[in-house]
């Protein structure tokens, strides 16, 4: 399905169990037309919080109330959207953008969603059961208000499609891996190509020619080693459970811990699962998952959260050291997303003490807050280190629009 190119705005979904995230984009200049999120769907105290960027103002519209159901939620979106002159049933509308999070081995790229894409989704979902159902769900309820359009599916996973098999394989029974299709997938995978693309510009150097770990530090946090623009190595696997101490997930473990949770704690499965993912990383450590408010309570001298902070701050490190080992040479170190973008200590503690890898901070630059990619490593360090701002839902609306362009 390809589209005129008078046709250049790209509506971006990021749907939820409960909440969809949206962005519309015009893709001549890659500005950003109107971008909203509705939250608690299906309860009584739905909210639609909506802010048009278009015509100078950016008075953001909310709208609190039932909103039933995802289909429910699209056609608020939608009516939004019209009373800005930017309805859904626009000509210049190319293509409805959609982020899904587990694309299997199946998706390695990009993809228009017909209906034989649509039932292989739903083959997915045991690999993601708490994202791609909501993801699937968007892309229904967007096909069924413009089926004439392109429905585009961006894939968490796709960016890693790329790593060999001795980084994606685990050392477990290959019959029984293969039968379940157990191996690395990794995640975060529009931020990671995205900031990996963005850091080589900001280093003046092709991607191709470019070495890069991104760190991409939110709620969720997941490391990449890139070589030459193509990922080599992730930190999250089979889910976004495996690598850093993120929020509330635990990140690496000793999976023999979970035999005995289950045997010596009594803990079932789903009590385990809801353990790892929701109550461990920095929240199971100190109980808060917000970096600020960490650094906050360690500067008074709470002694749990600078455990929290020092343990973060060492899986970090052994991950920047063993993809330097997986990349053999870098030319830089990344760090974006929530935490990675905005907090000068994480930046600081990650990077100090590695100057036997090339690595060394300019302090000053360190401390400078700003939402433009850049360079904050010192003038003699071999390696340069990078803040460099993620723009996941710029860089579905590029795929999406490339696709449906040609
Ligand atoms: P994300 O998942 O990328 O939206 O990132 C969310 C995380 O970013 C939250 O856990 C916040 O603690 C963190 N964050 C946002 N601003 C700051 C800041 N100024 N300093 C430290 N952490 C921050």
């Amino acid at each position: 399905m390809t589209v005129s190119r008078a046709a250049n705005r790209v509506l971006v979904l990021n749907s939820g169990s409960s909440s969809v995230k949206y962005q519309l984009l015009d893709m001549a200049d890659a500005s950003r037309l109107a971008v909203g999120l509705v939250e608690r769907i299906g309860e009584e105290t739905s909210r639609l919080k909506h802010t048009p960027l278009t015509g100078g103002g950016a008075e953001a519209r909310v709208f609190e109330g039932p909103i039933a159901d995802h289909k429910a939620a699209l056609e608020a979106v939608a009516a939004e959207l019209a009373k800005d002159g930017l309805g859904l049933d626009s000509p210049e509308l190319a293509a409805i953008g959609h982020r899904v999070v587990h694309g299997g081995t199946k998706f390695t790229q990009p993809t228009v969603v017909d209906a034989e894409v649509l039932a292989e989704l739903e083959q997915l979902v045991p690999l993601a059961p708490l994202h791609n159902p909501a993801n699937v769900t968007g892309i229904e309820v967007a096909r069924a208000i413009r089926p004439d359009l392109p429905q585009v599916a961006v894939f968490d996973t796709a960016f890693h499609a790329t790593m060999p098999e001795a980084a994606y394989r685990y050392a477990i029974d290959r019959e029984t891996a293969d039968a379940l299709s157990i191996r690395r997938y990794g995640f975060h995978g529009t931020s990671h190509a995205y900031v990996a693309r963005e850091t080589a510009k900001l280093l003046g150097k092709a991607p191709e020619e470019t070495n890069v770990i991104v760190l991409h530090l939110g709620n969720g946090a997941s490391a990449s080693a890139v070589r030459g623009g193509v990922c080599v190595d992730t930190s999250m696997g089979l889910t976004p459970l495996e690598g850093l101490v993120m929020g509330t997930r635990s990140g690496d473990l000793d999976p023999a811990v979970i035999f005995h949770l289950a045997r010596v704690g009594g803990k079932s499965v789903d009590e385990i699962d809801a353990l790892l993912n929701k109550k461990s990383g920095l929240i199971g450590l100190c109980g808060d998952n917000d970096m600020r408010e960490i650094l906050r309570r360690r500067d008074e001298g709470d002694a749990s959260a600078a455990l929290a902070f020092d343990v973060y701050i060492h899986r970090l490190k052994k991950y920047i050291g063993a993809y330097t080992a997986v990349l053999g040479r870098i030319d830089a170190v990344a760090f974006t997303a929530g935490v990675g973008e905005n907090s000068t200590p994480v930046r600081e503690a990650a990077i100090a003490g590695l100057e036997e890898l090339g690595l060394a901070l300019d302090g000053e630059r360190n401390a400078v807050r700003g939402d433009e990619p850049r360079l904050i490593s010192a003038d003699y360090a071999r390696v340069a280190v990078a803040v460099v701002p993620t723009d996941e839902e710029l860089e579905i609306a590029t795929q999406a629009y490339a696709l449906v362009t040609g």
